[in-house]
């Protein structure tokens, strides 16, 4: 039986919907208005669509966009000086460094500069930490909204067990710690793994994250599991005519056999900007002592 395909485009699309109600209620009733700082460091091409694009969906849920573009020859003090200015700022409740910064930048110094509570992307060693605690926190946005649309579909993951392909702090382990958090059994698997193919037929769950194309195979999931692939790869097209994209999981093959899984693109990616207009909104109602909206 074909999996159920869970639309990620209409998810996020929903979130972001309801994201923009509260928006509307928090300037209507308190004279607030959620304000996202991103800063862009250079001139890398798919960093600079990623931050239009982000700025026109805050701009679209009723939020304050605030843009910093700075030259790639920008040096570490000027950057901090800019971070710095932004966690002073009472207008800015999120603040997001783009990432890959230029290579002479230390990136773990940068977003270690970030006031935690303004930490939208979660990658503050202090928002790392309060996760792994399992503690309030700001939460890293493609885990969220992995997390989101597989509670959506599950109701309750206790005891499930879920299989992570991929360690990276960005995706892999906040992903995790996130299932683990949701009582799931959790394996994080990744390069150096023995039996991939023998761990993933464990799991009711398979989060695959690795940056490989098609990598997963249908013959490696379990009959009726769930499949979220966060992989986003572009691939020749197979007339030489441009290029198209796939995630890590092998669709058509895995679609076959699963329960449910996410298509590339249109699953996991829409939700990644809608988790980080989530997270603004949240920040900006802890740093005003508002209740957090509950999406
Ligand atoms: P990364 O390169 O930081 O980490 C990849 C992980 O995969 C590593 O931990 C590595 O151990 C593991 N790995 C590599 N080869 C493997 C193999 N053969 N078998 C098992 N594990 C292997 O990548 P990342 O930042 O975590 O991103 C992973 C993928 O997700 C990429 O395709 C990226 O483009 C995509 N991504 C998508 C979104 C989104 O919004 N949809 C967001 C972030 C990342």
């Amino acid at each position: 039986m074909a999996a159920e395909v869970i639309d990620g485009k209409a998810f996020a699309a929903d979130l972001r919907a309801r994201i923009a109600t509260h928006v509307a209620k928090l300037k209507d009733e308190h004279g607030i208005t959620p304000g996202l700082a991103v800063v862009l460091v250079g001139e890398d091409p798919a960093s600079q669509v990623y931050v239009r694009s982000k700025g026109k969906q805050t701009l679209e849920a009723g939020m304050a966009s605030f843009e910093h573009k700075l030259p790639a020859e920008t040096t570490e003090a000027e950057l901090l000086a800019k971070v710095r200015e932004l966690n002073a700022d009472p207008e800015v409740h999120g603040i997001l460094v783009q990432l890959p910064l230029p290579g002479h930048l230390d990136s773990d110094l940068v977003i270690n500069a970030i006031d935690p509570k303004k930490d939208v992307d979660g990658f503050h060693i202090s928002n790392v930490g309060l996760l792994a605690t399992g503690q309030k926190s700001l939460v890293p946005c493609t885990p969220l909204g992995c997390l989101m649309m597989l509670k959506a579909h599950h109701g309750s993951l206790s005891g499930m067990e879920a299989v992570v392909i991929g360690r990276s702090n960005i995706v892999g382990k906040p992903m995790a710690q996130l299932l683990l958090g949701e009582s799931c059994t959790v394996t994080i698997a990744h390069s150096r793994t023995k039996d991939l193919a023998e761990v993933v037929s464990r799991a009711d769950i398979v989060i695959a994250a690795v940056g490989r194309p098609e990598m997963v195979p249908g013959d490696w999931i379990k009959p009726g599991a769930t499949v979220i692939d966060v992989g986003i790869n572009r691939v020749a097209k197979a007339d030489g005519e441009g290029h198209r994209l796939v995630g890590d999981v092998d669709y058509a093959s895995a679609a076959e056999v699963a329960g449910a899984i996410t298509p590339v693109p249109g699953g996991v990616g829409p939700m990644t900007i809608a988790c980080l207009l989530s997270n603004t909104l949240t920040a900006c109602c802890r740093a005003r002592g508002l209740p957090e909206p509950a999406l």
